[in-house]
């Protein structure tokens, strides 16, 4: 049996509260086990679900997809590294990078996963491990700083990679006032520390947005940087089922007969904090405004969680691409000039996704502690272009695919007895009708349907807003040899 000397109490009490003394990198099984274990309190349609939520109609498609996420751990090579605690199999994703070859074994694991999904599921299990991995490769940045605990946070993330924890995360204000001035608010919306006890912080608000919110082990909620109140600041993780913890949906897109949203349609939660008891053992940083900004902006949050986003966007960006290059050889309209004009547009973004993403991990450097660290430039450039990238791949799907967007009658159709006329009439070059109109159903739900639209705005906002992130790129990039170039003209 294997022990935890190193781990606190608390760690050894928390793996055995998921039923196992230890569990390293899980299976499907595993995940499902424990999310219905759980029974968290999730709201769909003015009803609080209740029974095994995997098997919700709104959510079982995307439990599926994420159960086999950690099958493929079991069945793939290189899914798993060796705990530096117990040498058991950890998941790659929680791995700290020693070097440039590990920093590229984690996008190798990242996109596997993605490859699964076609890059559909932003939020498969690897996002949250990446962030949480950065969170304890930075305990530096709180050196000093009051009311900070980065020792637990280590301990924490120890405990979440032994156990293969999975999370989803909250860390925006609910959108009511976006003003400047919106500090002078008084109904405060936004989860704020309400009491202190012994047991913990009390948490009572509300906070704007969790994807997968109530179908995970536990959620993190953090105050992203320009938090302007002590009390709004904080950073801590609570299990799924917390009590006074609410996760409320949006309608499903999942429908039965759909490829994509069937599948991998990834739940919006808001969440409501009525009175939450926040356990000091799970609390990180709390009433430190200068802490939460620094672990965010001067740790390893950015490089980190950008170099697992852009691993993932460029498997999404080449599925784009396939699809548009099918649809292209279904109608046979390759030798029509803007046609491949719209195509190298799309070979331009992939191929300049791919090179970022190079570049980042090959001008990587090591901090004092050993950890390799991508550069966040390239990085940044890339999410930031893949803002507008994406939305105009979908455009060019549209304009590629025409009518053939929606001349979809459904499987029921072909079975019945028009199937054969459909199979004739809707025809495609050397295809038949079911065949071209699988195709394009899949090209539709990518770019068209309810869940193909929120992908859209997924990418445009998951990682902040699109202004404000180019004001990042801005802030990030020395003009200083690009300055000298002018000088030297000038003398
Ligand atoms: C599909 C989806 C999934 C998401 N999942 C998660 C999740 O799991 N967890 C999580 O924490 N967050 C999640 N987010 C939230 C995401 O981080 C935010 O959408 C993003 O940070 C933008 O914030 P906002 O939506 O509040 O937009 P707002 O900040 O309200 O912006 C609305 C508009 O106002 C403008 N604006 C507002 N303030 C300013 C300003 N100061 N300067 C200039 N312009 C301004 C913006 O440019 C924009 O046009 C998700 C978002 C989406 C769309």
């Amino acid at each position: 049996m294997l022990t935890f000397s190193g781990f606190p109490n608390n760690i050894r009490y928390e793996l055995s509260r998921l039923g196992c003394e230890h569990m390293p990198a899980i299976t499907g099984d595993e995940y499902l086990r424990r999310i219905n274990a759980l029974n968290s309190n999730v709201w769909y349609e003015g009803q609080r679900v209740t029974g095994k939520i995997s098997e919700h109609p709104a959510f079982a498609g995307m439990i599926k997809s994420q159960a086999a996420l950690y099958d493929l751990q079991h069945q793939v090579k290189n899914m798993t590294v060796r705990s530096e605690k117990t040498g058991e199999a950890v998941g790659v994703s929680y791995l700290i990078p020693r070097s440039m070859e590990d920093l590229q074994k984690r996008k190798g694991m990242i996109q596997e996963w993605a490859s699964f999904n076609g890059g559909l599921m932003g939020r498969s299990p690897d996002y949250m491990n990446t962030v949480l991995a950065s969170f304890a490769a930075s305990l530096e940045v709180l050196k000093g700083e009051k009311k900070t605990f980065p020792k637990k946070l280590r301990s924490f993330y120890e405990y979440a990679r032994e156990g293969d924890l999975s999370f989803t995360h909250t860390f925006i204000s609910p959108q009511s006032n976006r003003s400047k001035l919106s500090v002078l608010d008084e109904e405060v919306t936004n989860a704020r520390i309400v009491n202190k006890s012994d047991e913990g912080l009390v948490i009572k608000g509300a906070k704007l947005l969790a994807t997968q919110g109530g179908i995970t082990d536990e959620i993190i909620v953090y105050s992203t940087p320009g938090t302007a109140e002590e009390d709004q600041s904080y950073l801590f993780s609570i299990p799924s089922d917390t009590k006074g913890l609410k996760f409320v949906c949006r309608r499903s897109f999942a429908h039965s007969d759909t490829p994509l949203s069937s599948r991998f349609d990834e739940m919006d939660t808001i969440v409501l904090f009525d009175e939450v008891i926040v356990p000091w053992d799970r609390v990180f940083i709390y009433e430190n405004i200068r802490a939460v900004a620094s672990l965010y902006q001067d740790g390893k949050f950015i490089p980190f969680t950008l170099h697992q986003i852009v691993s993932r966007q460029v498997i999404k960006a080449e599925f784009a691409l396939g699809v548009a290059q099918s649809i292209i050889e279904m109608i046979n309209v390759g030798e029509y000039e803007h046609v491949q004009g719209k195509m190298a547009e799309m070979i331009r973004g992939v191929e300049s996704m791919k090179a970022l993403l190079f570049k980042a991990e090959g001008t990587g450097t090591l901090d004092e502690n050993g950890v390799y660290i991508p550069d966040p430039l390239p990085l940044y450039v890339a999410v930031n272009e893949f803002q507008r990238f994406y939305p105009r791949c979908m455009e060019i799907l549209q304009q590629l695919g025409a009518s053939g967007m929606v001349t979809l009658p459904s499987e029921r159709d072909f079975s019945s007895e028009i199937g054969s006329d459909l199979n004739f009439y809707l025809k495609g070059y050397e295809k038949g009708g079911k065949e071209k109109v699988e195709l394009f159903r899949l090209a539709w739900d990518l770019s068209m349907s309810e869940f193909g639209s929120r992908q859209t705005l997924y990418e445009r906002f998951f990682f902040g807003d699109p202004v404000r992130l180019a004001q990042a790129v801005y802030k990030t990039y020395s003009t200083e040899s690009a300055i000298q170039r002018v000088n030297r003209f000038l003398e």
